[in-house]
């Protein structure tokens, strides 16, 4: 459940630029992706005036506009320098990366059939338009001459290493590729682009494809009455008598928690945990040996022996080796715990009549028995105080007192869903710094998950500070007819950190748009997110936030405690799940021969080592597993773990000299928040702890210590 999305899109260095003043034809003037300014607060986009229909047409103007101003750089007759050559390609494309940025977050976010279909369709033309720019050997022969003359230009930090990411850009987007291996390097990116997209096609399809119709009230046994409520709401929606449950988190979540009907959590189960695989209409299984092999390919055509090896390189951890040793570091820490964990579970089982192995649709029942006969604590004890409304007040107010920044509702801004709410956000001055949207509830026009992406980047030019435009979407509970959103503690901890998220993109301060941001290496910008889900178990934070709903009572002391006491209930399990995902990850991007196998099998093989129930023949993880196949996370998803050590380790500051230490969080602000990727992760890190990471903390946090 914790995850972010960028748009997959290969425009690599270039994002967004100013305007340019132009004539319009008609058809321009109607289209609202084709002005050159929005007419609406703050240059919010109008998504109530967006149709399906714009959306090419615009791509193809901005197109034209992109590539005008790459032909104004190599036409420069002045020799070529930072500004005129760097920074202006920093800023070329902005009308570009506006308009595929709307279409790609609202693909995830509010698509609908056409949009699918267009997706397919406008991905070769943008890689097309990346690729004619990264190829351009003009263009890369003006960016190797300022390079090379590096030294003489006494360029600030950032402006060094913008130009030491635009050159290695380049490089390792084919610049120095020659004859066939330049169109098979077009040839390779477009089909990955596509590929991609099949992907989630596929994923959102299946899930939306399948529900369960429970017409017996005994096939109810176990559920609480949040879970009847809302199966009968969704029963409702469909037309149909009786409960429904589906695929979507908060439906499937909750049922494998507590359904008493063993059959039914089978069923279930294994409705979720086939999805996409060998029997489904929307089978991703040749798609993952598809994309697998291209990208072996694709890292070939650079040199390297495999793909992990491609991406690795230019990561903080720098190797698979790094990788793949720390990975099997924490496991090894981690296993032993996870196999207790089990062992422990299936004679929790046992004694409360189960006369069988525990299986993967048993595991979240027992757990949760287990956790509540252990701690006395459950969803239903606690969702009460965590009302949706209240929680997000909360958190808005945590920025406040960590940064001094504040959020004012405005509803004149454009929404693409009513239920999306949008927020300005200022300094403690009154300064604005940007927008923030927030999208909570699941819909069939949504991906599963959450994640925080952007619909504008911040950046600075002669015409000031442009500020950015943030989103989270989540797909948490919706309210009933009864009762409002009431959140999970896991949602709660899902919505600090995609806020953690948010955060690095709203107090971005950086000058140039390819290093704003959440612009920084994938294992790293699990930081700020992860940061921020520390407060969730921090008594002193869960103590003024957690109100009952109806009598706004506070939180009990004894349950808060319970709270954070189970908050190392099963670590060591939970590690293991995180470790053979990152493992996987690592395992379909090592290979170095093209892959013919069976994906169930290899799947099975990389998973043995973490896996501590029975497997399930027919089960798998990666014909869903959208992060790495077409989420950005390929060779990157071990970057959750890599920043738990981070994170656990940064937020040791804050419990030291206070959590909601002022200093501390400005601090956090000024060397990490603000700076983006305008510098090396590690001297970010190092300038706010005073030292390199250490992974004690970590351990000690985890149990594993
Ligand atoms: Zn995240």
């Amino acid at each position: 459940m914790k995850n972010i999305k960028w748009t997959v899109l290969a425009i690599g260095v270039l994002l967004l630029t100013s305007c340019k003043e132009k004539k319009m034809d008609k058809q321009e003037t109607t289209n609202p992706l084709m002005v050159c300014e929005f007419n609406t607060p703050h240059e919010s986009i109008p998504f109530d005036k967006i149709e399906n229909a714009h959306y090419l047409p615009a791509v193809n103007k901005a197109i034209e506009i992109g590539k005008a101003e790459i032909d104004a750089i190599i036409n420069n007759k002045e020799e070529a320098n930072f500004e005129n050559t760097i920074v202006a390609l920093d800023n070329a494309g902005e009308q570009l990366g506006l308009v595929s940025g709307i279409f790609f977050n609202l693909l995830s976010a509010e698509n609908n059939e056409e949009m699918q279909m267009l997706a397919q369709e406008l991905s070769p033309i943008l890689t097309a338009y990346s690729n004619d720019i990264m190829l351009n050997t003009e263009l890369f022969k003006r960016v190797k001459t300022v390079y090379n003359k590096k030294a003489e230009l006494n360029l600030n930090p950032e402006q060094a290493f913008l130009l030491d990411d635009t050159y290695r850009g380049f490089i390792r987007s084919g610049a120095l590729l020659v004859g066939a291996d330049r169109d098979k390097y077009r040839d390779i990116s477009t089909k990955l682009g596509q590929l991609s997209l099949k992907f989630n096609e596929n994923s959102l399809k299946e899930m939306n494809g399948y529900s369960k119709h429970i017409t017996k009230e005994s096939d109810l046994a176990g559920l609480p009455e949040f879970v009847i409520e809302a199966a009968a709401e969704e029963a409702k929606e469909r037309g149909l008598e009786g409960w429904v449950i589906t695929l979507q988190y908060p439906s499937y979540g909750p049922f494998m928690k507590y359904s008493e009907v063993r059959e039914l959590r089978e069923e279930i189960y294994m409705a979720s945990a086939t999805q996409c695989n060998d029997n489904s209409d929307f089978n991703n299984l040749g798609l993952i040996t598809e994309i697998v092999n291209l990208r072996l390919e694709f890292a070939q055509l650079f040199g390297y022996k495999s793909y992990a090896d491609y991406v690795l390189v230019e990561r903080m951890s720098g190797s698979a080796k790094t990788v793949n040793d720390f990975l099997a570091d924490l496991a090894t820490a981690s296993m032993p715990k996870a196999k207790e964990d089990a062992k422990e579970l299936q004679e929790f089982a046992n004694e409360n009549g189960a006369d069988f192995q525990l299986m993967a649709w048993d595991w979240s029942f027992y757990s949760e028995k287990l956790k509540n006969e252990r701690y006395s604590i459950n969803d239903e004890m606690v969702k009460p105080y965590f009302q949706l409304e209240n929680v997000e007040k909360s958190i808005l107010d945590l920025a406040g007192t960590l940064y001094g920044i504040t959020f004012e509702r405005n509803t004149e801004i454009p929404l693409y869903h009513k239920d999306v709410k949008a927020y300005e956000v200022k300094e403690a001055d009154g300064t604005y710094l940007g927008l923030l949207y927030l999208d909570y509830f699941p819909r069939a026009t949504k991906q599963s998950g959450a994640w925080m992406t952007s619909f504008r980047s911040q950046y600075k030019d002669a015409s000031g500070d442009h500020r950015p435009h943030v989103t989270i979407v989540c797909n948490f509970s919706k309210p009933t007819e009864s009762k409002p959103s009431l959140l999970t503690f896991m949602e709660v901890t899902t919505f600090l950190h995609e806020f953690g998220h948010g955060l690095h993109g709203m107090l971005s301060n950086c000058d140039y748009k390819g290093q704003a941001g959440t612009s920084v290496s994938r294992d790293f910008v699990e930081l700020p997110s992860q940061l921020m889900e520390n407060f969730a178990e921090e008594k002193e934070w869960l103590s003024i936030i957690a109100k009952h709903y109806q009598t706004g009572e506070a939180m009990p002391e004894a349950i808060i405690d319970r709270i954070i006491k189970s908050g190392k209930f099963q670590s060591g399990s939970g590690s293991a799940r995180q470790l053979s995902l990152g493992m996987t990850d690592m395992a379909w991007h090592s290979i170095t021969e093209p892959f013919t196998g069976n994906v169930l099998e290899f799947e099975k093989n990389v998973m043995a080592a973490t896996s501590i129930l029975p497997k399930v023949e027919e089960t798998a993880t990666s014909p869903t597993f959208g992060h790495i196949f077409a989420g950005g996370y390929a060779a990157g998803y071990y970057g959750y773990k890599w920043a738990e050590v981070l994170d656990a380790d940064a937020f040791a500051s804050f419990k030291e000299e206070g959590i909601f230490n002022k200093e501390t969080a400005q601090r956090f602000r000024i060397e990490i928040l603000s700076r983006g990727g305008s510098r090396k992760e590690m001297v970010s890190y190092v300038a706010f702890k005073g030292r390199k990471p250490e992974i004690d903390a970590l351990l000690e946090r985890s149990g594993l210590k």
